[in-house]
């Protein structure tokens, strides 16, 4: 479905991204982890070039991204359902209006658009709520328009850039429940940048870490942080012990306060 090869990005004399690879088999759910600035927006920007690589070869079906001119690649993106870690939706635009508005500048039909946008509303639980604008909910029903808005394309590839990293924490289990079900169903081959490592490890295919701009692990969550060979692989590990471990003794009374 998606084979990135050497993909490359310089921000001046920033290195973001340095001769990355990654594979992702169709209907796979795969999650990209590491630290703060290695190179995870840029790599998932680049896949539907909303930044420009400066080297490499993204393939969608054996289609090379990067070589596309703006006719294909614009047929192309609409293949590509991108989720946002802030949402941008448009406030004076109710919820179908902000889901319709891709298709209907597509050239569907606003009739047609209308079916599309309430279907997917309803996917992600928001049917209820289609006429509202986005001051009028909460965070986590934003983003779930926001998802909506994507998945009216039925995309089959689907980028997520922290989508749950702006929420209130209460308000972070809706959007991840929404996600683990298109997972599930294998709605779209899903590329997820996230931190949320209880997801990560009940929902992800695989698991992709990350560091200054390259991969440097990669397995399936039973077993990439059993012996984890990077660093980043075993800071992981000793952040999940420790969540592991807190809870455990919390829940058994075992602390005291
Ligand atoms: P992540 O998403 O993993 O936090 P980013 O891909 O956003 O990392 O950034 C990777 C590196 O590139 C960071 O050092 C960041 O500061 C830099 N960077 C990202 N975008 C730009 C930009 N538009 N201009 C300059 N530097 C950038
Ligand atoms: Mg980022």
């Amino acid at each position: 479905m998606l084979n990135i090869q050497n993909l490359y990005k310089q921000f001046g004399s920033i290195v973001a991204v340095n001769n990355l690879d990654l594979s992702v088999a169709p209907g796979e759910t795969v999650v990209i982890m590491g630290p703060s600035g290695c190179g995870k927006s840029t790599t998932i920007r680049m896949i539907n070039r909303l930044i420009e690589p400066d080297k490499g070869s993204i393939l969608i079906d054996s289609v090379d991204i990067i070589q596309l001119d703006d006719h294909s690649l614009r047929n192309m993106r609409k293949r590509i359902g991108y989720v946002f870690q802030h949402f941008n939706l448009i406030n004076r635009l109710t919820a179908v209006e902000n889901v319709m508005l891709g298709l209907v500048m597509g050239g569907q039909s606003k009739e047609e658009a209308y079916d599309k946008a309430l279907a997917a509303l309803s996917k992600v639980g928001m049917e209820q709520s289609i006429d509202q604008k986005p001051g009028q909910l909460s965070g986590g029903q934003q983003q779930r328009v926001g998802i909506a808005r994507a998945l009216a394309f039925e995309p089959e590839l689907m980028l997520w850039d922290e989508p749950t990293a702006s929420l209130d924490p209460m308000l972070v289990r809706e959007v991840l429940i929404v996600m683990e079900e298109l997972a599930k169903y294998r709605a779209a081959t899903m590329l997820v940048v996230t931190h949320e490592i209880a997801f990560a490890l009940h929902v992800a295919d695989r698991i992709v870490l990350m560091e200054k701009g390259a991969v440097v692990e990669s397995g399936i969550p039973s077993h990439i942080f059993v012996n984890p060979a990077s660093q980043v692989g075993r800071q992981y590990k000793e952040l999940i012990e420790y969540q592991l471990s807190t809870s455990a003794s919390t829940l058994a009374g075992k602390r005291i306060a």
